[in-house]
C-alpha cells in the first residue's frame, strides 16, 4: 500500500525534504509520497497527526520540542536531548528519533585527530550535536553569548562558558551552531578570539548551509579543513529515510540519490 510522509514546520516552504525524499522514493522505486505541512500552532501537533494518513513525518522549527513530548515513545539519543525530528506512526502510536543529532555524528566519525570540541551557541542545534557527541565519548565543551540556554548543559555535565567568563584554550574541532551569519556577515564570536581557537584547532563546521558564511571564511583562510551544514542535512534525511521504512535500503544508496535531488536545486 502507497505510503504518506510529511514535514512539520513553521515555516516550511523553504524546506527541501520534498524534494529530496520524493526524488529518491521514485529512485528506489518505492510507492510513496512526501509532502509539506505547515502547522499554526503546536498545541495541534499530535491531532494533526494522529488524524491524518501520514505514516511517517519530520519536525523542523519550532515543533521539535512538542513533537518529542507528543510521542509515546522517544528512541535513542532524543530522550537525552528532548527534541525529536522524525516521527513514525504504528498501530495509532508516535515513535521518535532524532536523527539531526546523528547526521552530525556520521559527518564526522572518520575524521581523525577529534578530541576535544568547542560548541558555539547553545539553541536546539547546539544540544542535537553537543549531546550526541558527548555520548560518543568526545570532550564537548559548549560557548554561548548569554548565560541563560546554558542551564540544560550544565546540568548534563557539560563544560559551559557564556562570553564573559571564557578562558581561550586548544580544541580540535569548531563548530557554529549559531545562527550568525545566516542572513548577514557577523562573526558568531569577537574575531581575534575567533583566530586564536582556530590556531589552535584543525577543523572547522559551520551548520548554516548554502553560503560561505563569515565563520567559514575564516576558518579556510586559517587553513582548517573545513565544511558548511549540507553534509548535516543530507545525513539526517537519509537517517529518517531509512527508520521512515524500516531498513530495508541501503544507506549509501538512499543518500546517493538525495545528493542527486540536491544537485538539481
Ligand atoms: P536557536 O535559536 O535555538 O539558537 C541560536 C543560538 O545562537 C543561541 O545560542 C544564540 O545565543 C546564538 N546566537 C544567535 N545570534 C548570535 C550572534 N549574532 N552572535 C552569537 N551568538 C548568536 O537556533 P537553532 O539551534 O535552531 O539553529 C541554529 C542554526 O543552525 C541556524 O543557522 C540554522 O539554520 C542551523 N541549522 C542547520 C541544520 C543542518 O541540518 N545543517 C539543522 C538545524 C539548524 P543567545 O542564547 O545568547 O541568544
Amino acid at each position: 500500500m502507497s505510503k504518506l510522509f510529511t514535514i512539520f514546520g513553521n515555516p516550511v516552504s523553504h524546506s527541501i525534504s520534498p524534494l529530496i525524499h520524493n526524488f529518491a522514493m521514485k529512485k528506489l522505486n518505492i510507492d510513496a509520497c512526501y509532502t509539506r505541512t505547515l502547522l499554526k500552532d503546536s498545541k495541534e501537533f499530535k491531532n494533526v497527526f494522529l488524524n491524518s494518513k501520514f505514516d511517517g513525518a519530520n519536525i523542523t522549527v519550532p515543533f521539535k520540542e512538542v513533537a518529542f513530548e507528543s510521542c509515546d515513545t522517544v528512541k535513542g539519543i532524543a530522550k537525552d536531548i528532548k527534541a525529536v525530528n522524525t516521527i513514525i506512526k504504528k498501530d495509532e502510536k508516535l515513535i521518535g528519533y532524532n536523527t539531526d543529532a546523528l547526521g552530525f555524528y556520521e559527518g564526522i566519525k572518520s575524521s581523525e585527530g577529534i578530541k576535544s570540541v568547542l560548541i558555539l551557541g547553545a539553541g536546539g542545534t547546539a544540544k542535537a550535536i553537543s549531546f550526541i557527541l558527548k555520548d560518543r565519548g568526545y570532550n564537548v565543551t559548549i560557548l554561548n553569548r548569554s548565560r541563560a540556554r546554558l542551564e540544560p548543559f550544565v546540568k548534563n555535565g557539560f563544560n559551559v562558558y557564556s562570553w564573559s567568563d571564557f578562558k581561550i584554550k586548544n580544541f580540535d574541532l569548531i563548530v557554529n551552531t549559531t545562527s550568525a551569519g545566516l542572513n548577514d556577515n557577523s562573526l558568531p564570536l569577537e574575531k581575534e578570539l575567533l583566530k586564536k581557537l582556530f590556531c589552535g584547532a584543525n577543523f572547522a563546521i559551520d551548520v548554516i548551509y548554502g553560503r560561505q558564511t563569515p565563520f567559514l571564511k575564516l576558518a579556510t583562510d586559517n587553513k582548517l579543513h573545513s565544511k558548511d551544514g549540507l553534509f548535516m542535512l543530507l545525513n539526517q534525511a537519509v537517517l529518517a529515510f531509512e527508520i521512515f521504512f524500516d531498513y530495508r535500503y541501503n544507506f549509501e544508496d538512499i543518500k546517493e540519490s538525495m545528493k542527486k535531488a540536491m544537485s538539481l536545486l
